[in-house]
């Protein structure tokens, strides 16, 4: 982990402190001064002498500093302006004071006096002058590298020992057993030499954000005990054109002088970008370390021991060149984890907090599909501070659930103001999906219902978790599931004959699966086994592009509509059929406002 560095304090608070220092001795100091000595008139000096009160004269270029009697009988120091008296000295001599002199004016040296005058100004002015340029330098983006061109910092990447090894990766099997392969390589090299087996020289570890990319290059780090130097693709882009190749020949060099080790470049699309996407001018740096990149990659043996990770979402836009035979030639996926994956990853990070006697994972894995393992960690933190909140020592079922929640929907809004007649018609949405998923045989149970209000917007909801983790959706399971989604519309209108606005996510997800079922699942009579659609990124969002002339654009939407449609009609019809039990459940949840599944299903029965 980073230290976070202090901010430096601006320079002109220093130059203000100086300042306020010399100011301060400037005015102080005469004060003090004055206190001890006294000025007298040259005629009082004189009185002084012929009184015999004067001990000892000090005659300096402008005045006269003298120690006499004054009038307490008491020694003082007294200064007086110098006149034009050629005859002191007699006088003095007369009146016995045993000591005077003139101060000899001190002659500077005309050495001292140039350094004085001329050197040392011009050394003050060229240190600030360094650092203020230093500073905004810096401010510039590294430009204050331009002295130490070419030399990158790949140095301080190198952790010796990640102490992060496979038990720390919870889930990815299929993952860890390629990586498997490699740590047994950094180990033993011989074995493979022996056979003749070349090991490939570089891995690239693919998958959505959050699934332990990252984590699991520093396992195979931490788990073969070599150096480990990481560097992020986007580190290599600099501002200066050449920069970033020099960066890859300096990263490479050191690595090729601490083999056996591993190199690990995260989020290399960054630089891996294919060289024939979008000719925007700039690219040049980009390009210049790729090339680099490509270059030392074939530069170096692989027995050398020198093993290349890399990380990436977005694998489609790399170039083809780092992906052949060679280079990048092994691809290991890293894929959102499964139900038992989910389990062993709270698992895993549930080893680092208290635990209540209560806790099921498999509840909380089973009610997280989707989830990667940063989601899943991030659960069990918010579920630890929960537990703080509420003065606890332990984490409770309870705390972890209402976290799942939070990652879902955000934090409850306890005192928003929500009038009775919207409670109403939000408690009579929520039981019609409940109701309408009940009644379907492909539904997941309900797990939960409520109507306690969200940060993310959400009023209300109505929660299904499936017992088992479905790999494939049937053609059923998927018109249920849009069936259930419409069935908060659909009660609306069945009870109070008008329809809000409550519905809008509802209807984006169901169309969402309509639309999935006819452009990508082939589940159309219409078009059958076509395929109409692809999907752009598989790891980063849903995008996808219609693959059809506009003609069958629009017979999609009406395929997708009258999908939609239909599935309106049949929650309807079950919510007719079932308007008691609509009414009932309804005035239930309003006056409970959360309903466990059990709860649910009681009362219907
Ligand atoms: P990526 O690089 O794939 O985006 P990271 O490796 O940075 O994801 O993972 C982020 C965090 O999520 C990790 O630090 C870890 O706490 C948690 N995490 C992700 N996957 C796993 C896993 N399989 N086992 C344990 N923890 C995981
Ligand atoms: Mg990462
Ligand atoms: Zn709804």
């Amino acid at each position: 982990m980073k230290i976070q560095k202090k901010p430096p304090r601006p320079f002109i608070v220093y130059y203000l402190i100086v300042i306020g220092i010399v100011l301060l001795m400037n005015t102080l100091l005469p004060t003090l001064w004055q206190e001890k000595i006294t000025q007298v008139d040259y005629g009082t000096f004189m009185r002084l002498i012929e009184n015999g009160s004067v001990k000892k004269v000090e005659a300096q270029d402008k005045q006269i500093g003298f120690i006499a009697t004054d009038d307490n009988g008491k020694d003082a120091i007294f200064v007086t302006g110098r006149m034009e008296d050629p005859d002191l000295a007699n006088r003095l001599y007369q009146a016995n004071v045993t000591e005077f002199s003139q101060v000899i004016p001190q002659e500077t040296s005309p050495i001292l006096g140039l350094l004085l005058s001329w050197v040392l100004p011009l050394v003050f002015f060229i240190v600030l002058g360094r650092i203020l340029s230093g500073k905004v330098l810096n401010k510039m983006g590294g430009m204050g590298n331009a002295m130490t061109f070419g030399k990158s910092n790949a140095k301080i990447y190198v952790e010796a020992q990640t102490g992060i090894t496979f038990k720390d990766v919870a889930g990815q099997d299929e993952a860890k057993e390629a990586l498997k392969e490699i740590v047994d390589y950094l180990h033993s090299p011989q074995k493979y030499k022996a056979i003749g087996a070349k090991v490939p020289k570089g891995a690239l570890l693919v998958g959505p954000p959050g699934t332990g990319k990252t984590l699991l290059a520093k396992a195979v780090a931490g788990e073969s005990k070599v150096p480990f130097f990481s560097i992020s693709g986007s580190e290599f882009v600099e501002m200066f054109v050449g920069m970033g190749a020099a960066r890859v020949r300096d990263l490479f060099k050191q690595a090729q002088a601490k083999a056996p080790c591993i190199v690990f470049i995260d989020e290399i699309d960054t630089i891996g970008k294919s060289r024939t996407a979008g000719g925007f001018s700039g690219n040049d740096e980009r390009e210049q370390t790729l090339n680099q990149l490509l270059t030392e990659m074939d530069g170096f043996e692989a027995d050398k021991g020198v093993v290349i990770l890399a990380a990436t979402n977005r694998p489609e836009t790399l170039d083809k060149a780092l992906l052949r035979p060679g280079r990048f030639d092994r691809r290991i996926p890293v894929e959102l984890p499964d139900l038992a994956g989910r389990e062993a990853i709270l698992r895993v990070h549930a080893k680092k907090v208290n635990l209540g006697e209560d806790i099921d994972f498999n509840v909380i894995a089973r009610a997280t599909s989707g989830a990667s393992g940063a989601d899943l960690a991030n659960i069990i933190n918010e579920a630890a501070l929960r537990a703080v909140r509420m003065g606890r020592k332990a984490i409770t079922q309870n705390d972890l659930e209402e976290s799942v929640e939070v990652v879902i929907a955000g934090y409850q809004r306890k005192n928003a103001v929500i009038s009775m007649k919207d409670k109403l018609t939000i408690a009579y949405h929520e039981i019609g999906h409940a109701l309408v998923a009940a009644k379907q045989e492909n539904s997941a149970p309900v797990h939960k219902i409520t109507i306690v209000p969200r940060t993310s917007g959400a009023l209300g909801y109505t929660m299904q978790v499936d017992e088992t983790e479905k790999v494939l959706l049937t053609k059923e399971q998927a018109l249920d599931k849009i069936t259930t989604f419409m069935g908060g519309r659909a009660a609306e209108e069945l009870i109070f004959s008008t329809i809000t606005s409550g519905a809008a996510n509802d209807i984006e997800q169901a169309t969402k699966i309509a639309r999935t079922m006819v452009t990508r699942y082939g589940m159309s009579d219409t078009f059958g086994m076509m395929a109409l659609e692809t999907v752009n990124n598989p790891y980063l969002s849903s995008d996808t592009t219609l693959l059809v002339s506009g003609e069958t654009a629009s017979k999609i939407d009406e395929e997708v509509l009258s999908i939609i449609k239909t599935c309106y009609n049949r929650a309807l019809e079950i919510l007719k059929e079932n308007k008691d039990k609509l009414h009932e459940l309804a005035k239930y949840l309003l006056e409970k406002e959360t309903l466990t599944g059990e709860e649910f299903m009681a009362a219907i029965a």
